[in-house]
């Protein structure tokens, strides 16, 4: 039997960097992977669909060219070519992780891993063992009883990002990251979308104005919205999808081609093994304390698995930091109140932290400050100034207490305000940090200059 100091089973960017940090710290370590290295992030996640979205963005930008004075008459989208492109770029990625694993020497053990007791795992009949066991096997898309998939007219995300035909017409159930980056990416490329979002709001853990904002946007470019509406059943039986959805106004049908769910993720816990050894679960989540320990010793779980944050940047903090506790570092535990979330389609959202309604509920007395892309240079001369930076503070204490963004390219920046929440600064040494110019950049400086009644370009 191979033994292992560290098996890590699933290979996404929580398994495939615990690999990598567990072989940089000496650790003799071993990956399990049922499908293709990188999990679904690289394969049928975060990566394939920003590839998507940047196709859709480029599709834009041709069909306005005329705001920017150029004539571009003859373009047309290839749909195919476009989801060609997207594959081509997730196959690109895996392939990397493939090259990262054989560089920190970590063997690959392919087919699908069952836990045993003893700190053993069965690979398809054969048998590993290891001192110590991480469980990343991640999660799929969510099924709700009354919107089965058939993976054909009623799909989940991986068949939305591989589609050999476009749809017409396209009814995207929920509107979280997931559910608004298809929404937009489908709307550019001419599908006709209606939103049928459960609660009053579309990208409903978002601050409240980042919501009505994204509305607005989504409205103006042709994409249907319905919020505080849920889809009770769907009828396949046709040539498309009936879908009935109850509003506060009564019953209403509609029709599409395809229906895409978009209602959240399930954990992959079935058929690995942890009833056998004893493995605490709590409803689809494994249990694990501050460092990813389970209740089992030697049994470790991390990423979507677990509770928290169902992000790959999460996930990756949580294998770097499980695998440093197991090698006896010195670890501090997480900051699931400091992770940044982002949202990809177009205009992109970007937020950390309490949202101002979340701010009011604790009853903090806070500062708020906003500043407007349409006041920002860099905005204007981009043709992006849709959206806004909007900061939260603490008007005590001067905490960074939040920071939202929505327009063009805040995915990028909202990592000065996680940073800035980390060191524990406070709104005025962000607006006496000199931020260069003309950036979008500048408008996190002057949303905090307005919150403490500086602001130069309001
Ligand atoms: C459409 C979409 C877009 C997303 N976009 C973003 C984004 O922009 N930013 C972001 O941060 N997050 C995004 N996410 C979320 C992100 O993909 C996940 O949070 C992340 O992949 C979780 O990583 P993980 O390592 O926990 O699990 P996964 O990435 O799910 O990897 C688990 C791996 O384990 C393997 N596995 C499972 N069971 C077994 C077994 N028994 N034996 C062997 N192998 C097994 C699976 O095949 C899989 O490869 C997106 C998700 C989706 C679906």
């Amino acid at each position: 039997m191979s033994k292992y100091d560290i098996i890590v089973l699933g290979s996404g960017p929580g398994g495939y960097v615990a690999a990598i940090r567990a072989s940089q710290l000496g650790f003799k370590t071993a990956v399990i992977e049922k499908e293709s290295l990188g999990g679904i992030c690289l394969n049928w996640g975060c990566i394939p669909t920003k590839a998507l979205l940047k196709s859709a963005q480029v599709f834009e930008y041709l069909k306005h060219a005329e705001d920017y004075g150029l004539k571009v008459t003859d373009y047309d989208k290839d749909f195919n070519a476009v989801v060609k492109r997207s594959r081509g770029v997730a196959d690109g990625m895996s392939n990397g992780v493939k090259f990262l694993m054989k560089k920190n020497k970590i063997d690959v053990i392919e087919g699908f891993g069952t836990l045993k007791t003893g700190k053993k795992i069965d690979v398809d009949g054969t048998e590993y063992s290891a001192d110590h066991i991480i469980i990343a096997t991640g999660a799929r898309s969510r099924e709700l009883p009354n919107l089965p998939q058939d993976g054909k007219k009623v799909i989940g995300y991986r068949q939305a990002m591989n589609l050999d035909k476009q749809p017409k017409k396209m009814i995207v159930v929920g509107s979280g990251a997931i559910g608004v980056e298809f929404a937009y990416f489908y709307n550019s490329m001419g599908t006709e979308v209606t939103i049928v979002e459960y609660l009053d709001k579309i990208v409903p853990v978002e601050d409240n104005e980042v919501s009505k904002q994204l509305e607005r946007s989504f409205k103006k470019s042709g994409i249907k919205i319905m919020t505080s509406a849920e889809v009770t059943s769907v009828d396949t039986s046709g040539a498309g999808v009936k879908a009935t959805v109850k509003t506060k106004k009564g019953e209403e049908t509609l029709e599409a081609d395809i229906l895409l769910s978009a209602v959240g993720i399930k954990s992959n816990i079935e058929n690995i093994g942890l009833e056998d050894v004893g493995i605490a679960v709590d409803r689809d989540k494994i249990l694990v304390n501050d460092f990813y320990q389970t209740n089992i010793p030697g049994y470790y779980a991390i990423g979507d698995v677990t509770p928290g944050q169902a992000l790959a940047h999460v996930a990756s903090a949580e294998a770097i930091l499980c695998v440093e506790k197991i090698a006896g570092q010195h670890v501090e535990a997480l900051d699931y109140g400091n992770i940044p979330g982002c949202t990809y389609c177009t205009p992109e959202i970007a937020s950390v932290g309490l949202t101002e309604e979340q701010a009011k509920a604790k009853g903090l007395d806070i500062k708020i400050g906003k500043f407007p892309f349409s006041a920002s240079g860099k905005a204007s001369a981009g043709g992006n100034k849709e959206g806004f930076v909007k900061v939260i503070f603490d008007a005590k204490y001067g905490e960074w207490l939040g920071c939202h963004m929505i327009g063009a390219g805040v995915t990028d920046m909202i990592a000065e305000a996680v940073l800035g929440r980390k060191l524990e600064t406070t709104g005025h040494e962000v607006l006496k940090t000199v931020h260069p110019h003309p950036t979008m950049s500048e408008a996190v400086m002057e949303a905090v200059a307005a919150a403490y009644d500086e602001v130069i370009h309001l």
